[in-house]
């Protein structure tokens, strides 16, 4: 059965890129039938946080990503991964290197000035822990095979090869016997028995170090088999660099906060960024679950388009239940909002919002307190005549009782033939009066969601 994981150094907020990558794993697990995990990589103590964990739990959440166990933190786990690292010692796959801070420091000056690639050289590969003094300090490098070269077949990059030779004997345990980030990560995969690793190519040469950890444990164990990798391309900003907050926000929670995103639209966005079926823009996550697989994740790096977003973000803006809508924008307004008259106006108000920022802007003219804020185009509509037909409109509407949109658009129809006026131009006063701008919803709509009593104090105060 496949397991997969998302495996988040804690050390920020959760980026889009981090969500992609969980998104990924989560629907490859959903998609056959498997589990998914979370694994918390909080190994450098000094760079992790509460905070950041929490917002990367909270992150995850609000998009819909749950996972199937409780999350994993790898600090936890220093004993095992030491563990790990003496089975590969005891078994020759591993050796003693008690080269000292100074003597590396030489080592890398010398290969710098001879222009060689800066890599560890193997001095205590061969050598006998014997020849070190009496309790010198040391740390556990893994014996990567020298001959030969290492294949994987990546779900996304294809075949890739590297070079034995070119692998470094990396550290596995450090002097004081805690574990490196690569043996842990190594350690942690098996143990949450993970089938396939699907993560950021930024990881794809790590995966050449880390495999041979895994070949050595089987050989010591066994059932340490590959895991499966995916390496996806990292998303770019339009510019076609690696994106990065100078293209804009880049954390989850600015998506929802300050671009008014829902987690669908991001759900979706993020979905589209790298992978594809044919041309469909629009794929909700039941089909989403369908339809995803890896060989849809296209080889090149995708570019973050946030037309894009915003054209899907109005997409389910408009397919999204008016309740929940009004929910989310009654707490950005805060207490003067009224949820049910925001789920009563969201059918008029949701029409053309690409955005939850729209939606918020749109009603505020529904708490607008007296007297009225107008904008200066608005105020510019209210000149002497307009303000007179407002005061005959007003008498009309003060005896109308039945406060439809139909009643109220045939009551305003007649008035402006009795003034032989396009309609336009006694509804622009009307709405620069009812919301203190040049821009609302349909006139009537506004009439109704107002209510009779709320709408005359408004054109009555400016009436004259
Ligand atoms: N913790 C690593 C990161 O946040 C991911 C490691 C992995 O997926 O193997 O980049």
């Amino acid at each position: 059965p496949v397991v997969t994981r998302f495996a988040p150094s804690p050390t920020g907020y959760l980026h889009i890129g981090g969500a992609r990558t969980a998104l990924f794993n989560w629907l490859y697990a959903r998609h056959h039938g498997g589990r998914t995990l979370l694994r918390i990589e909080d190994t450098d103590r000094k760079r992790s946080t509460q905070d950041a964990i929490d917002k990367i739990i909270e992150g995850l959440d609000w998009l819909g990503l749950d996972f199937d166990e409780p999350p994993i933190f790898q600090s936890d786990r220093a004993e095992r991964h030491a563990e790990v690292a003496h089975k590969l010692l005891d078994a020759g796959h591993a050796y003693k290197c008690f080269a000292t801070p100074e003597e590396l420091e030489a080592m890398r000056a010398e290969q710098r000035a001879n222009k060689q690639p800066m890599r560890y050289d193997r001095r205590w590969r061969d050598r006998d822990a014997s020849e070190a003094p009496e309790g010198a300090p040391y740390v556990i490098r893994l014996k990567v095979p020298t001959e030969g070269e290492t294949t994987i077949h990546d779900q996304v990059q294809g075949k890739v090869t590297v070079k034995n030779a070119e692998i470094d004997d990396y550290v596995l345990l450090r002097a004081d016997g805690t574990p490196t980030y690569m043996l842990a990560v190594v350690v942690d995969d098996h143990d949450m028995g993970v089938t396939h690793v699907i993560r950021g190519d930024d990881h794809l040469n790590n995966a050449f170090r880390q495999l041979p950890v895994v070949r050595a444990m089987d050989q010591v164990e066994g059932h340490w088999p590959d895991p499966v990798y995916a390496h996806v391309p990292l998303i770019h900003g339009p510019d076609g660099a690696k994106m990065s907050k100078r293209h804009g926000a880049v954390g989850v929670a600015a998506y929802r906060d300050e671009e008014g995103v829902l987690p669908e639209a991001l759900f979706n966005y993020l979905l589209r960024l790298g992978w594809g079926h044919g041309d469909r823009e629009e794929i909700s996550r039941e089909e989403a679950i369908k339809l995803f697989d890896l060989d849809g994740v296209g080889k090149g790096p995708a570019r973050f388009d946030i037309k894009k977003l915003q054209n899907l973000n109005g997409h389910y803006i408009r397919e999204a239940d008016d309740a929940r809508l009004a929910k989310i924008v009654a707490a950005r307004i805060g207490e003067q909002a009224d949820e049910a008259l925001l789920a009563k106006a969201m059918p008029v108000l949701k029409t053309r919002a690409k955005s939850v920022n729209e939606l918020v802007d749109g009603a505020a003219f529904l708490f607008a307190k007296h007297p009225l804020d107008m904008t200066e185009k608005a105020a510019g509509l209210l000149d002497d005549e307009a303000r007179a037909r407002l005061a005959g409109l007003s008498k009309m509407l003060h005896v109308q009782n039945d406060w439809t949109i139909e009643a109220l658009e045939a009551t305003t129809k007649a008035y402006a033939e009795q003034l032989e006026l396009g309609l336009g131009k006694l509804a622009q006063p009307m709405r620069a009066a009812l919301t203190g701008t040049t821009t609302s919803p349909g006139i009537f709509d506004v009439l109704v969601l107002l209510g009779k009593e709320e709408s005359l104090l408004r054109i009555d105060a400016q009436a004259a």
